[in-house]
């Protein structure tokens, strides 16, 4: 995947079919359906891929317990047909993991036992495993810190985990393979129109500060919380139909948290669902569901979310965990969809709704990350009546992701790149120091920068930092630490100067301070 050789595509194709704006995990899947079907497909992200809530995810590919506790049965069975394709799919980035879900009487062991096993066998012949309840006792095991205080024995159920960021750029690396055209740092500025409807995009390319126009058939918003600008590009009297609701995690050191298992909290003090799940060797534990006015693409923790985090950390666990052990923190947006004003953001439907515009736009919106195949599909459907376009049918059902490599050694550093990693590991031939590591404190080599630069756009210190590679999210002081060195091999890949590299590490210095706790 090559920027400038996008660029050309973009300047070579006459008229698009299918124009699709917003590079997280509903874009990218829309590409990728609308591309693998054979329709002429473009791209377009105003920052870079997964840079909105796609990669701020808990990392979860499930079927969503909380939502069986809500009676969306129709939600839960197809996040689970979801689950099990991705697993099948993605397995380098994705894989199965056991949930503990502690109970405290047996009265909680019965009422959660009997969804956890329902759970399971709605998943049918993609399921990850059995249900299981289990001691007190077992659960010491599987959870060492746990306070075990009043613990009549938990809950093992099987779900789903992924490195969110990496499935995106894999997605990205899928539309290309299939002949589709994704652009990072370009923004869509308008909607253009013939006759009442689109028939073609206005956008401004961030990294050449050009602007330019593309023809097209049909426009397919995919923009997660900013849907209702895009909207409003189309129709400025169009309604909000989007109630953006925050929630944070908080990335803590392993040993808070050793162990294989995650932790499923179902029910805390206020009635919400918070997990404990080991990720990239620390733990990340969250999340919160508040309501928020601002948007934004770095949005800001809230005080009260911090302290809900850490005190129920202190209360489950047996650990002493303060601001100052938190090695991250992330903030993600989730574009909710209101259909009830009254209803609190944590009872508002993960489903995801589509709507087509008398202009031709066709909108999809909601859901999460694990439903992405699905929301791509039918936002393809759609665009295919709206633009009366050629029917061509959905293969993504067994569509293998970029990347695709099912007997990965999680031992092996570079195995969250799959097939690529053979290559990734070549780079070393050319030069032997890019066998390093980045910085001392984690396993990533130098060479992933070369990769990323050289074959997965990234354009800038952040997206190595915190998209091509996880550091960012999983040790904000690190990634500050790693800067100097990824600007410095990223100058001398891109061919910049000195400016450049002192631009990026002060850019990233002030990002990377977000994402500490003061
Ligand atoms: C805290 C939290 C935890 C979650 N955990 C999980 C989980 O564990 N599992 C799960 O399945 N789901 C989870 N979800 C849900 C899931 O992350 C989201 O549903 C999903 O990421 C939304 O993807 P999206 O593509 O719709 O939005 P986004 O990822 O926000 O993508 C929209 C993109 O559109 C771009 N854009 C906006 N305007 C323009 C424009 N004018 N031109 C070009 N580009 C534009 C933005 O820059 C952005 O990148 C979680 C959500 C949150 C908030």
């Amino acid at each position: 995947m090559n920027r400038n050789e996008m660029l050309r595509q973009l300047h070579e194709v006459e008229e698009w079919d299918i124009v699709i704006i917003g590079g997280g995990a509903t874009g990218l899947g829309t590409a990728v359906d609308a591309a693998s079907r054979g329709y002429r497909t473009l791209l377009l992200e105003q920052h870079d891929f997964a840079k909105g809530t796609s990669s701020r995810s808990t990392k979860l590919v499930h079927g969503g317990v909380r939502y069986l506790a809500q009676g969306n049965i129709k939600l839960v069975r197809e996040s689970l047909k979801e689950r099990g394709l991705l697993l099948k799919n993605a397995p380098h980035v994705c894989s199965s993991l056991s949930f503990v879900l502690p109970c405290y009487d047996l009265w909680q062991k019965i009422y959660y036992g009997i969804g956890l096993k329902l759970y399971d066998l709605m998943s049918g012949k993609l399921s990850l495993g059995k249900t299981k309840i289990i001691s007190s006792k077992k659960a010491k095991t599987l959870l060492p810190t746990i306070n075990a205080a009043k613990l009549s024995g938990a809950i093992v159920y099987q779900d789903g985990q992924f490195d969110d960021a990496r499935l995106a750029l894999n997605l990205a690396q899928t539309v290309a393979e299939h002949g589709g055209v994704v652009l990072n740092y370009c923004k869509l500025i308008s909607l253009i129109k013939t006759d009442k409807k689109i028939t073609g995009v206005k956008l401004f390319d961030e990294i050449d500060g050009k602007t330019y126009e593309v023809k097209c058939k049909v426009v397919i918003n995919a923009t997660g919380v900013f849907t209702d600008e895009v909207l409003k590009m189309d129709d400025g009297a169009a309604k909000n139909i989007i109630l953006p609701s925050q929630g944070i995690h908080l990335v803590f050191d392993k040993k808070y948290f050793p162990g294989n298992a995650a932790m499923m909290i179902p029910k805390t003090s206020d009635g919400r669902v918070l997990f404990a799940v080991p990720w990239h060797d620390k733990v990340i534990v969250g999340t919160t569901d508040t309501e928020i006015k601002m948007l934004s693409l770095e949005p800001k923790p809230l005080e009260e979310e911090i302290e809900f985090i850490l005190q129920h950390m202190n209360k489950y666990l047996q650990v002493d965990v303060h601001r100052d052990n938190v090695l991250s923190t992330y903030v993600g947006l989730r574009p909710l969809v209101i259909k009830n004003k009254s209803q609190k953001p944590s009872m508002m439907s993960r489903s995801h709704t589509f709507i087509v515009s008398n202009s031709g736009l066709v909108t999809i919106t909601g859901g999460k990350w694990t439903s992405y195949r699905k929301m791509g599909a039918d936002a393809v459907n759609n665009a295919i009546f709206s633009a009366k376009l050629e029917k061509k049918t959905c293969v993504t059902e067994d569509l293998k992701i970029h990347g695709w490599k099912n007997d990965t050694d999680k031992n092996d550093v570079l195995h969250i790149y799959g097939s690529d990693a053979p290559d990734i590991k070549n780079l070393c031939n050319e030069n032997a120091s890019w066998d390093e590591p980045i910085h001392p404190a984690f396993p990533n080599i130098e060479a992933e920068i070369i990769w990323a630069v050289r074959n997965e756009m990234a354009m800038t210190v952040e997206d190595v930092l915190a998209r091509r590679t996880r550091i960012l999210f999983l040790d904000a002081k690190t990634a500050i630490e790693s800067a100097p060195q990824v600007a410095k091999l990223m100058a001398t890949e891109m061919n910049k100067d000195n400016n450049w590299q002192q631009q990026q590490i002060n850019a990233f210095n002030e990002l990377g301070k977000q994402y500490l706790l003061s």
